[in-house]
């Protein structure tokens, strides 16, 4: 049975800047293989701090949704440590194309001979890492290239809605998931931020219905607004469960996948980190 893990909650410059919330990405176990999506500043730190410490070693793919450096930073130090400081050929690695190629790619040319695959995602693609699928969802983020994520695999249907502006159409992209989890860096609408807001995900949250709604990636408004009082009450709203994500919480597929159907909610959530 797999289970995420929120390394770091923290978006937006001045959350990652203050180091408010940590900013490092999300681990992912699915169907025996180990994830990685986002490795943003401070992701190999949280990786062997995290209790118990997670090997990168282990990892089988890092997913990085977009080039910005709050989901990036970290990206060539983890791919060095998955193959053993480059000793060992091992690992995916995938990644948008401006985060690969074009005039400031993120991944460095020096660390790309360690990975064993490397993969541009393609709208509309379908990509196997062990036993889960990876279906790329295309976003719409400010110039950058960048992805939704919807992972399926035996425990069910998981999905990223990292950074994106909204759109009508959104929600239809990550239909079926049984668990959603949602970068939320704004409490409120803002007309100039290629971001979701608070209304904005209950709209997405409320059309697609998953078992479990995670909040996540929170920039300053949303840290203002306290992260789990605004979960509680966009619950209530949608008649959902939703969650607010804080540093080290991992959440089992028992909570959210398809055994979970039917059940009632129970407190199952680990957060050994206590933050
Ligand atoms: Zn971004």
């Amino acid at each position: 049975m797999g289970y995420v893990k929120f390394l770091g909650t923290a978006g937006a410059r001045f959350v990652v800047a203050r180091q408010l919330r940590y900013s490092a990405g999300t681990w992912i176990e699915l169907g025996g293989s180990q994830l990685l999506l986002d490795p943003g500043p401070g992701t190999l730190l949280r990786l062997r701090k995290s209790r118990p410490p997670l090997d990168p070693l282990k990892l089988d793919a890092i997913l990085l949704s977009h080039k910005h450096l709050d989901h990036s930073t970290d990206v060539n130090i983890v791919i060095e440590a998955m193959a053993d400081g480059g000793y060992k050929k091992r690992g995916a690695l995938f990644a948008p194309a401006d985060a690969l190629e074009g005039d400031d790619p993120v991944v460095l040319r020096y660390v790309r001979p360690f990975l064993e695959r490397i993969e541009t995602w393609q709208a509309g693609g379908e990509y196997a890492v062990g036993q889960v699928m990876v279906r790329p969802v295309s976003h719409a983020h400010g110039t950058v290239e960048s992805y939704g994520l919807v992972l399926d695999s035996a425990d069910g249907r998981m999905g990223f809605v990292t950074d994106t502006r909204f759109s009508p159409g959104l929600a239809a992209q990550y239909a079926g998931c049984h668990l959603l989890v949602l970068n939320v860096v704004l409490k409120d609408w803002r007309p100039d931020v290629d971001h979701l807001c608070i209304p904005e995900a209950g709209e997405i949250i409320a059309a697609v219905k998953p078992h479990l709604a995670v909040l996540t990636h929170f920039g300053t408004t949303m840290l203002r607004g306290n992260p789990r009082a605004l979960a509680t009450s966009l619950a209530e709203k949608v008649g959902t469960r939703v969650v607010a994500a804080s540093d080290g919480l991992a959440i089992e597929a028992s909570e959210w996948g398809l055994a979970a159907a039917g059940r009632t909610w129970h407190n199952g959530m680990r957060n050994k980190e206590g933050t």
